[in-house]
């Protein structure tokens, strides 16, 4: 998924923009409001509050303006006004400098996660199609029962097909833990994926890394 970085502070900007490309996130980074606001369409927006040519908040306030992107305020101002008033100008969700990577992809997936299955229609990848919404999977027009954890892991596979993603992103983003240990439960339900979903998708495991899912 792109995202767009609004930020100022290249220390803040580069660790952010760093950590978030660990997580398959793909960052575009911009110092200013007005490069913001010219920037194109993106998945999610982190905008920081002190900008040097103009308010964070009013960067949002135009965003949300434009559209239903969904938006996560940063700042090292701690105050509640601010919290309020940028929620209140339709931001996400907020978080507070210092923080670590780890809370701001919690944020971001919690944020995507509400605001995404509201949006989405379902897709159709060839012969699968994947209601987001509904959690529901069909195959050449047939209902394919999953449990909700295969669900979460097609669901989260699907949202780019083609792309690799590693055992701890998807054990992170389907099982919602830090994962160190084994990751057995994952190839489990990678096999009954495969099994379930026969030659219409090919869950592709690439060795030493992760898996991919191809859409036939
Ligand atoms: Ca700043």
């Amino acid at each position: 998924m792109r995202v767009l970085l609004v930020e100022d502070d290249e220390p803040i900007a580069e660790s952010l923009t760093r950590g978030l490309s660990r997580y398959g996130f793909e960052v575009r980074w911009v110092r200013t409001g007005a490069e913001a606001l010219t920037a194109g369409d993106f998945g999610l927006v982190l905008v920081d509050l002190g900008l040097p040519d103009m308010d964070g908040l009013d960067v949002c306030r135009e965003l949300r303006a434009r559209g239903d992107v969904p938006i996560i305020v940063i700042s090292a101002r701690s105050d509640e006004v601010d919290r309020v008033v940028g929620l209140e100008i339709g931001a996400d969700d907020y978080v507070t400098k210092p923080f670590g990577v780890r809370e701001v992809v919690a944020r971001m997936r919690a944020v995507l996660r509400r605001v995404q299955p509201a949006q989405r229609e379902p897709e159709t990848h060839g012969r699968v199609r994947i209601d987001r919404r509904g959690r529901r999977v069909h195959l050449d027009g047939g209902e394919v029962e999953l449990t909700p954890k295969e669900f979460d892991l097609l669901a989260f596979l699907a949202e780019e097909p083609g792309a690799v993603f590693t055992r701890e992103q998807i054990m992170e983003a389907v099982w919602d833990e830090n994962w160190f240990g084994p990751t057995k439960t994952l190839d489990v339900h990678v096999g009954v994926l495969r099994r379930k979903l026969g030659d219409a998708a090919s869950l592709e495991t690439v060795r030493g890394v992760g898996f991919r899912l191809v859409l036939t």
